[in-house]
């Protein structure tokens, strides 16, 4: 028989999947896969469940719920000042996920060049690569994950079509400023190019760091496609529930692609995430400091057992130097195997977040956990470390 597509072929399992595997059979202390033990808010749980049985469940409207769309509309008017048109200028989706496959369906085309930034979440590229449009990725150097500005500019060339940017940015927790914004918005013009904004973890950010999303930046407006998420926004990862506002015309053709990979969106979530949308401030601007409050024990801790962690200030993620660790020729996903039955805790190796050339010293741990989940897990890893000296 003929064989599969050559390009998703050559890519293994998820390592999100793979590690929850591992972490299911070896019944270890799950801090890979971002999935918070937070249960998401009450009210908006039963909307969505007094919805399925009030009977609301034939196809909604391709675009999403006018609701919902009316609800994205005010949410980004309310945190960032955007004046959005909710008919022409919000997309419903299933998950962010769905809705960057959108655009990359729907603006690229073969031979495109995509510029975007390593480490980098492990579902752009394969399909970047899959519709024979080219990743032009910038790397990002730890600790502090800062820009290389020079190199950023000779990414640019006439073919460039996207700009993929993940701020907040899973996997190095890091937030884009101001600064590094306005060199990005400036070179996107100088190339005619257009923004694709994955903005899922725009309320998880602590301390001082704040979120802009690149579309409120001068020339911006007409170029970029912001992303959200009610997984991170409400802590429910499994609904899949996404939305996109972007300028319409820039809109449409990603429309053209959601109508043909899901067409729509389950009416109920997308009832229920409007009533959250419509949560006053307080409980957008209270997600950040118990996430906050997480990362600190768990980097506390960490760092107690000889495990230095990485400067981040928002999403679910830290980042862990294991170098000292690791042992001859061992690299980070070797490492993160060994340490599933060793100590039985998983972590996600940062290699997963590379196409070439990966730190091979770093793993990503996930702090979006009951303090009990981090203190297990902490426990065991004294244990393990204790062993290993
Ligand atoms: N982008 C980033 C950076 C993510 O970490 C995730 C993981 N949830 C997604 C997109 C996908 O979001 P969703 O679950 O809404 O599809
Ligand atoms: N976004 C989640 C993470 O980075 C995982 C999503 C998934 O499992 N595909 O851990």
């Amino acid at each position: 028989m003929k064989a599969g597509n050559a390009t998703l072929s050559g890519y293994g399992t998820t390592i999100f999947e793979a590690m929850s595997a591992l972490a299911r059979e070896h019944t270890a202390v799950n801090l890979g896969q971002g999935f918070p033990d937070d249960r998401g808010p009450l009210a908006v749980r039963r909307a969505a469940a007094d919805y399925v049985v009030d009977g609301h469940n034939q196809y909604p409207p391709m675009m999403g719920m006018p609701g919902l769309r009316q609800a994205v509309a005010a949410h980004d008017r309310r945190f960032y000042g955007l004046e959005v048109d909710w008919q022409t200028e919000v997309l419903i989706t299933s998950g962010a996920t769905e809705a960057l496959i959108d655009c990359f369906l729907g603006l690229l085309e073969v031979g495109d060049e995509v510029v975007m930034f390593e480490p980098a979440y492990d579902t752009y590229a394969p399909v970047i690569r899959r519709l024979g449009a080219i990743p032009r990725s910038v790397r990002l150097a730890p600790p502090a994950w800062s820009l290389p500005r020079e190199e950023l500019a000779a990414a640019f060339s006439p073919r460039t079509k996207l700009v993929l940017l993940n701020s907040p940015m899973n996997p190095a927790g890091k937030v884009f400023r101001r600064d590094e914004l306005e060199l990005l918005a400036r070179l996107i013009e100088q190339h005619d190019a257009i923004a694709v904004c994955d903005e899922v973890y725009e309320h998880l950010v602590f301390g001082d760091a704040q979120h802009v999303p690149l579309m409120t930046l001068p020339g911006m407006r007409d170029r970029a496609l912001r992303i959200g998420s009610a997984g991170k926004t409400f802590a429910l990862t499994g609904w899949k529930v996404g939305y996109i506002t972007a300028p319409a015309a820039l809109l449409r053709p990603v429309t053209k692609a959601h109508q043909f990979v899901t067409f729509t969106t389950p009416p109920n979530l997308q009832h229920a995430v409007a009533l959250g949308l419509g949560f006053d401030d307080a409980y957008f601007h209270g997600l950040g400091a118990p996430l906050a409050r997480s990362r600190d024990r768990l980097a506390a801790g960490l760092t107690a057992l000889d495990l230095p962690v990485l400067p981040g200030e928002a999403t679910y993620f830290l980042v862990i130097d294991v170098e000292r660790w690791l042992r001859p020729g061992e690299d980070d996903i070797a490492f993160c195997r060994r340490l599933v039955v060793d100590a039985g805790v998983v972590l996600i190796p940062m290699s997963a977040f590379y196409e070439a050339s990966p730190p091979g010293h770093l793993v990503r741990a996930c702090f979006c956990k009951e303090d009990s989940t981090i203190d297990a897990a902490l426990l065991r890893l004294q244990t393990w470390v204790s062993r290993s000296r």
